[in-house]
């Protein structure tokens, strides 16, 4: 894990994580240093309802600390129910404000994007959020889509018409990002309100990721039943494909409240998950 911290609660064999409404999460985790970094500066939050992708921009340390700082600010919200847009929004407010106060080092800064399960009257919620560049994207219907907007200079130039989106996979400033937690004390989100349908899966990576692997390749490899062992085939094969730079992938899967219900009803309260494993 190359020195960075990373928050995670793993999800055990067969065990579901109930959120409060009525779907359920099952996901998987997974990150890598890549063939080139010398540190991981990625950082990753697994911890129902709330899921989360950092990537830290600084070096010397500052990067690793900035992507540590925002999933930790985000883990401590996790704790609260229910969890509410104004909820998540304000824990990247302080995030932002918690890197600033730290922000001796030059340039100290990290990228975020996440998923949040929100509980609004009685009908479950996504709530997709981002700053920066790492992102989130939705498998459904054997199609990929990229949910979040990066904010980045190369989706400026391609949104202006001055490149293609193949040009700006290769693109020299494909890694400049025009917002990060960190750069300025005015924060400006972006997020998006989605259903909570079962059967869809969720990819939160960052740029190590998708910058290696072609769409096709990332849907197939999502796939995978087990959403550990797609987290790991996906870090797996972006490090295969070169490795230019830290990798980290959550994969979230909806699934339906109704699978596995006698197992849940029957497992004595004291052997429920801690939510602290
Ligand atoms: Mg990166």
């Amino acid at each position: 894990m190359g020195g960075s911290f990373h928050v995670i609660r793993r999800s055990l064999p067969g065990r579901r994580f109930p959120a409060r409404g009525m779907s359920r999460f099952c996901h998987g985790a997974d990150t890598a240093i890549g063939r080139v970094r010398l540190v991981n500066e990625d950082s990753y939050l697994a911890l129902p309802p709330l899921y989360a992708v950092a990537d830290g921009m600084g070096g010397h340390g500052a990067g690793d600390l900035a992507s540590a700082l925002a999933v930790e600010t985000l883990a401590a919200r996790a704790r609260l129910c229910p969890l509410s847009v104004e909820a998540v929004l304000a824990a990247l407010d302080e995030a932002n404000r918690a890197i600033l106060s730290r922000g001796e080092a030059d340039g100290m800064g990290t990228t975020i994007t996440g998923l949040a399960s929100l509980a609004t009257a009685g009908e479950d919620h996504l709530m997709v959020f981002n700053v920066g560049d790492s992102r989130v994207y939705r498998a459904v219907g054997g199609r990929l889509d990229q949910v979040t907007v990066d904010h980045s200079e190369v989706q400026e130039l391609v949104l202006a018409g001055a490149l293609t989106w193949e040009q700006a996979r290769t693109h020299p400033r494909r890694n400049i990002v025009t917002r990060a937690l960190g750069s300025a004390s005015a924060l400006r989100p972006d997020h998006w309100l989605l259903p909570a349908v079962a059967g869809d899966r969720y990819l939160l990576c960052s740029d190590g990721l998708f910058n290696e692997l072609p769409d096709d390749l990332i849907l197939s490899l999502l796939a995978a039943d087990d959403p550990q062992q797609a987290a790991t085939a996906l870090v797996a094969a972006a490090d295969d494909a070169g490795g230019h730079d830290n990798i980290t992938a959550v994969v979230v899967v909806i699934e339906d409240d109704h699978e596995e219900q006698v197992d849940d009803d029957t497992t004595p309260r004291d052997r429920l998950p801690s939510g602290d494993d």
